[in-house]
């Protein structure tokens, strides 16, 4: 009998699962299942705890799911990647593993410790890997000259292209093994990570996943547009924590987005094609981190940025963490992020653009903050997000755009709702006054029990684009 291994990683999920589909196609074959997690190396590139707690128990429903199909998994945790080789190489050696399947991962160090694997287990084991985790593969979409595009708009009209002649079905889960396997469902030990739960917004489960997209697409897709950009309204998916561990695949979103909304692709005016554009923003990022693999080491995309003079503010820094910047907008995001691992794409945008252009600190503390925080941390698309934000990525827009944190909030927070939802200090502020509360204290002549702005905008502003300048300059 040959025994076929399964490798899960970022692809926490029975459904539309490349490698698991692979590895059961064989109805005779034995399928054992694998996952190993790096703790110290998840410190080291400050994952947050949420998002591993997040990862334990999506296991555990995967244990279950894959017990029900005859398919033990098994769990190892490592230090880093060459004690994961070390330790699947022995594996594979005792259990008589014939084949091995993953799915791919694109970030540099994992491609490293695939390679690895592979020649380690080469001459016992057949290796398959799969392009999974994206619509379209990285490097199969490209310019009329072979390489990668460096600018979105041309890369989602070649991107659109490419996807109307490829197989994006989404495969179904597998049927369950008439072999015989040890399928007893041992506890699965605890990751040696620290521990911080999850709130209730983000259910556990495939199924949970699952019901949300549908949901999301038949209820409020359509209204994407109006909606997305307005933090005090549920307008956007809240998926990207389960895309971001694989419990659910870009190609469910793409395909229950299809069904609902059949004409997508020809009503590019509408909010159906408004979220597949966001859709087609993480591809755009993953495949910008395999052709510049010095994305994966946090080294901005345009060299001359790495000039500027940034600013050692620990404590600006701290309160931008913390919430307390005397500016609402960003203080309400920050709080949400810090009490729910989750945060607006608008505020994602404003909260970042503060950090880099007013306090003029560098983006990669703010990179990192945002991993140590975030339940859908993707070294991707925080990477293009912050360098977007940071102007130092492959944004059109030159670097003197930068985002005035008042004019943001009185746009896309107008009344106020969802920064009184998380700065309740600021509750009995008026609506006309809650952008700028200090101006308002000051006429009433009261206390407000909230900072004062730790930095003037305006004055910020010109500092920032003097530091980019000079930084230019310098090239
Ligand atoms: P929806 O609006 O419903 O979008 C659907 C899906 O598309 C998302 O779940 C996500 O997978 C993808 N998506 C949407 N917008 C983007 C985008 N701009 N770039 C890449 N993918 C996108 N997204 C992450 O998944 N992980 C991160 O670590 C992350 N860090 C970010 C950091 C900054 C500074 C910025 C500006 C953006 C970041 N984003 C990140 C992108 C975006 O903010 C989130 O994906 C989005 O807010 C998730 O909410 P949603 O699932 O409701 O999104």
């Amino acid at each position: 009998m040959t025994t076929h291994l399964v490798w899960f990683r970022n692809d926490l999920r029975m459904t539309d699962n490349r490698a698991l589909h692979a590895a059961c196609e064989d109805p005779q074959a034995r399928v054992m299942a694998v996952f190993i997690a790096t703790p110290e190396q998840w410190k080291q590139h400050e994952m947050a705890p949420r998002q591993a707690a997040f990862i334990y128990q999506h296991l555990q429903t995967l244990q279950h799911s894959l017990a029900e199909r005859r398919i033990p998994l098994h769990y190892h945790q490592c230090d880093d990647f060459v004690d994961s080789v070390n330790w699947l190489k022995a594996f594979c050696a005792s259990e008589k593993v014939d084949a091995l399947f993953y799915n791919k991962q694109y970030e540099i160090n994992e491609r490293l410790r695939d390679d690895a694997l592979e020649k380690a287990v080469s001459s016992d084991v057949l290796c398959h890997a799969f392009d999974d985790s994206l619509l379209l593969p990285p490097g199969s979409v490209t310019t009329g000259e072979g390489s990668m595009y460096k600018v979105y708009t041309p890369f989602r009209r070649a991107f659109l292209d490419r996807l109307t002649e490829s197989d994006s079905r989404s495969l179904p889960a597998p049927k369950a093994r008439n072999t015989q396997n040890d399928v007893s469902l041992h506890r699965l030990t605890p990751f040696d990570f620290p521990q911080q739960s999850v709130g209730e917004d983000f259910p556990v489960g495939e199924e949970a996943a699952r019901d949300r997209l549908r949901t999301f697409c038949r209820e409020t897709v359509q209204d994407y547009l109006g909606q997305r950009d307005l933090p005090a309204e549920d307008g956007t998916s809240l998926l990207s924590p389960y895309l971001a561990i694989g419990v659910l695949s870009p190609r469910q979103c793409f395909n229950r987005l299809r069904t609902e909304c059949p004409d997508v692709l020809e009503r590019r005016d509408g909010g159906a094609f408004g979220w597949l554009n966001e859709l087609i923003w993480r591809e755009f990022y993953r495949h910008l981190l395999v052709a510049w693999p010095k994305l994966c080491k946090h080294q901005p995309f345009i060299e001359w940025t790495d000039n500027v003079s940034w600013r050692h503010a620990p404590q600006d820094l701290q309160a931008w963490k913390e919430g307390k910047t005397g500016y609402p907008i960003v203080d309400a995001a920050m709080r949400q992020l810090n009490d729910t691992g989750w945060m607006h794409n608008r505020l994602r945008m404003i909260v970042a653009s503060f950090l880099v252009k007013d306090l003029l600190i560098d983006w990669r503390e703010g990179e990192r903050y945002f991993m140590s925080q975030l339940l859908d941390g993707d070294l991707a698309a925080n990477n293009g997000g912050w360098q977007w934000a940071a102007s130092t990525g492959t944004d059109a827009a030159p670097y003197f755009r930068i985002f005035n944190p008042t004019t943001q909030g009185e746009r896309f927070d107008t009344a106020g709702r969802f920064i009184k939802t998380w700065v309740p200090e600021l509750s009995h502020v008026p609506e006309k006054a809650i952008h700028q509360p200090h101006r308002w204290a000051e006429k009433q002549q009261c206390v407000l029990d909230y900072p004062a702005p730790v930095i003037d905008h305006s004055l910020a502003r010109k500092e920032t684009l003097a530091a980019f300048e000079s930084a230019k300059r310098r090239n």
